[in-house]
Order: structure tokens, then sequence, then C-alpha cells
């Protein structure tokens, strides 16, 4: 069985979707990982990101492999372990940019697929309902104000010890979204058969007992 989550940039997708799996036994995968890794070696490579072909002619230089740690997704670039360093805001910045490309989505959509078709998977991102898994027994498209998703991406960066400004961050969620949304190839949105859930004013147990009662559903 397959999941399908997608939504912008903040709305909580993979805090609560490694808890379903965690309650279902499904395997999580964050396929922004995947983008952000990509961005990454462009970014330790000195390619500049923005330059389609510069990044479309190292893509073959770069193999991603992904292994899971107590329900974490571990991933890895070229056998090295990079699921700390893609985290950075820098890296998130430049995955959206990457992927605008057809050759880096072709790339890691065809990735997703064969990871998908051998077993039970909750896949976020942004295509997965539209693209990646079409035929996903269960698609969910997860939202929130904007507001609220910089709220809580203050909080997180607080908590890190890490200077922030709110203002900021919501100017680069909005942002973020816009190039998601309006991208040519797979923007942002949500599948036709996809059930929209928004949590802004949802805890985060709320909002994983809301897809429970969705995916039990189809179960
Ligand atoms: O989810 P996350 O913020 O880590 O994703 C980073 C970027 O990767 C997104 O802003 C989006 O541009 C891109 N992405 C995508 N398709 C996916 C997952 C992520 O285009 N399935």
């Amino acid at each position: 069985m397959n999941i399908a989550i997608d939504g912008p940039a903040g709305a909580g997708k993979s805090s609560i979707a490694k808890l379903v799996a965690q309650k279902l036994s499904f395997v999580y995968f964050d396929t922004g990982a995947m983008y952000r890794t990509i961005a990454l070696y462009a970014l330790e490579h000195q390619i500049n990101p923005a330059r389609e072909e510069d990044v479309v002619a190292v893509l073959d230089e770069i193999q991603i492999t992904l292994s899971h740690e107590d329900g974490e997704q571990e991933i890895f670039l070229n056998g090295t372990n990079v699921s700390k360093d893609i985290r950075r805001e820098e890296v998130g910045k430049n995955a959206s940019i990457v992927a605008k490309y057809a050759a880096v989505r072709q790339k890691l959509v065809s990735l997703q697929q064969e990871i998908a078709a051998d077993m039970d998977v909750i896949m976020d991102g942004r295509d997965i309902g539209t693209v990646v898994l079409p035929n996903a027994e269960v698609k969910i498209y997860l939202t929130a104000s904007a507001n609220v998703r910089a709220k809580r991406r203050f909080k997180e960066l607080q908590a890190k010890g890490e200077s922030c400004d709110l203002t900021q961050i919501e100017k680069d969620i909005i942002a973020r979204d816009e190039q998601d949304m309006n991208r040519e190839i797979s923007p942002l949105r949500q599948a036709e058969d996809a059930v929209l859930v928004d949590s802004s004013d949802m805890t985060i147990e709320e909002v994983v007992n809301c897809l429970i009662d969705i995916i039990k559903k189809k179960m």
C-alpha cells in the first residue's frame, strides 16, 4: 500500500508522516531530502544551482542511497551520510531551485517509484500524489497558513539555539511556496483525489489521528 502526502514547506509533513508510519508499520520516505542532496552536491562542488546545464551535467556523478534507523530516514550522497548537512536553510532554498529542472526530477521520480514498488510506504513531497504515485491508495494534501508555518519553524530554530527572525522566515516560506507552486514541471498542487487537511489550528497529535482515520477507512 502507498500513502502520498504532499503540501507546502513547513506544513509538518515529515514529523506527521514519521509518526503515522510508526503507528501503522509503514516505511517513511522524505523525498525533499533527495532534492536537498542534489543541491548540497552542487554547493559543495562550486556549481551554481541556478545554472541548469551545470547541474544537469553532474547528475550522473550523484548517487543517492537511503537507509532507515529507528524509523528515521538516513540519506547518503555517494556513500557519505548527509542527513544533517541537507537541513541547512541554504540547502533548502537551493533544493527548490534544482527541483525545477526536468532531468533532476526524472532521476528522483524514478528512484522514488522503484522504492514504492517494493514496500508499504508513506512518502512525502510536492508531487507524490500527482506524479510519483498517481495510484496511491491514500493521498493527503497537508497544509497550514504561512503565518502558522513560519511560527513553527521559528520555534524549531529557537530550540536549536539558532538566531532567527520571524518576519524573514515567513517571507522565505512564501517565496518557496511561490517557486514550488508556479514551476512548469510538476508544480505543487492538490491531487484531485487527495484529502485536504489544514493543520493551522491542530496539534501534532490531532493531525496524526486525523490521518490515521483517513488511512484506516481505505485499508
Ligand atoms: O520538503 P523539503 O522542504 O525538504 O523540500 C525541499 C524542496 O525540494 C522543496 O521546496 C521543493 O522545491 C523540492 N521538492 C520537490 N518535490 C518533492 C519534494 C521536494 O520539488 N517531491
